[in-house]
């Protein structure tokens, strides 16, 4: 895959048909090239009017102007809100639905998007727009990103394309969706599937990825350790451990395959967020370990809880995770909270 080089953006290249976007009231420049159509977007664009609701464009500001004053999405986006926390909410948009809504999205963000030559059939794809609302200014919402989904994908990817605008990025607002698209795979529910990104990724999504994953499984290292670690202790006080069960404390022996099922994440994906932390060691070969590689049960990793908290503190991880269970909503719920579900038909769907 051609590298975009994302990280800085300082090598644009010289034949993008727009050269900057208006935002709502933002104003900032684009990356790559885009498919507008040629008799409404010339070819030597240098600002390009897009409306922050429903992304309909316009080279002409008047034009532009009347449409926001009317646009049917300025107070709620379309779809249905599947998650919402703290002012974030996340929207599920089928692109059978509103064809033209997923049409004017897809070119907006193919100005930001260089690998993907994409998603124009709308149809078979979910879109999940991820916005704020101030509380202070309630009518008010913005869209900072979103990311794709294939309906029916045969390889069980969790998403196609992900975007958060430049305005809103490095605020950690990829790492939110990333893990409401983890969530949304279901992969802890029958029926669900384990899952991932479609790949290639490119060389920003990547790295977004990585640190994502390695976040990922530093929670779960730890929170289930730290659970272990307490009934260890209070054991410990009342009598003392044997001889070389001390080691037992320190490190977990478990195999790629555990952490991929505990988390969701791909066998590979568990593999190069391990060895991108280096928190992973090879076990000493033994007969058992030899009796499971056989067996096909992957391949067995020791972890140190010292490596993984380390590694933690070192990139500043909080261990409590961006996306809230309790923000889920409707089918999505966790399960002790009522809801009605129309039988049968999600599992249809897919
Ligand atoms: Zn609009």
């Amino acid at each position: 895959m051609a590298p975009d080089n994302a990280s800085s953006h300082t090598k644009l290249p010289v034949n993008r048909n727009v050269k900057h976007v208006v935002l709502g009231d933002l104003l900032f420049k684009t990356w790559y090239q885009s498919i507008y159509p040629d008799d409404l977007v010339s070819k030597d664009t240098d600002r390009l009017y897009v409306c922050r609701w429903c992304f309909r464009y316009s080279c002409d500001v008047d034009a532009y102007a009347q449409h926001t004053r009317a646009c049917q999405h300025r107070t709620t986006p379309p779809g249905t809100k599947v998650y919402h926390h703290g002012g974030y909410a996340v929207w599920e948009v089928d692109g059978d639905d509103h064809k033209l809504y997923g049409q004017n999205l897809s070119l907006f963000a193919k100005l930001f998007l260089d690998h993907k030559s994409v998603f124009f059939d709308v149809a078979s794809f979910l879109y999940y727009l991820l916005t704020f609302t101030d509380p202070n200014d309630p009518e008010n919402y913005y869209i900072l990103g979103f990311f794709s989904k294939e309906k029916l994908s045969w390889d069980a990817n969790n998403l196609a394309c992900i975007l958060i605008f430049p305005p809103y990025q490095h605020k950690q607002l990829g790492k939110l969706l990333m893990g409401v698209s983890y969530k949304l795979s279901a992969w802890e529910k029958d029926g669900g599937l384990i899952g991932g990104p479609e790949k290639p990724l490119s060389e920003m999504g990547q790295k977004s990825y990585n640190r994502f994953w390695e976040e990922r499984i530093a929670r779960y290292l730890l929170l289930r350790g730290s659970e272990a670690a307490d009934t260890e202790n209070s054991s410990q006080q009342k009598q003392k451990p044997p001889k070389g069960s001390k080691k037992k404390h320190h490190h977990e022996v478990m195999t790629v395959q555990q952490i991929g099922l505990a988390t969701g994440m791909l066998t590979e994906d568990v593999i190069t967020a391990l060895k991108g932390m280096g928190v992973a060691e090879p076990t000493t070969p033994s007969k058992k370990r030899k009796a499971n590689q056989e067996a096909g049960d992957g391949e067995t990793v020791m972890i140190r809880k010292s490596n993984v908290l380390e590694w933690a503190k070192a990139h500043r991880v909080a261990l409590q995770d961006p996306v809230r269970d309790e923000g889920f909503l409707g089918r999505w719920a966790p399960r002790d909270t009522p809801e009605i579900e129309e039988s049968g038909t999600d599992e249809d769907d897919e």
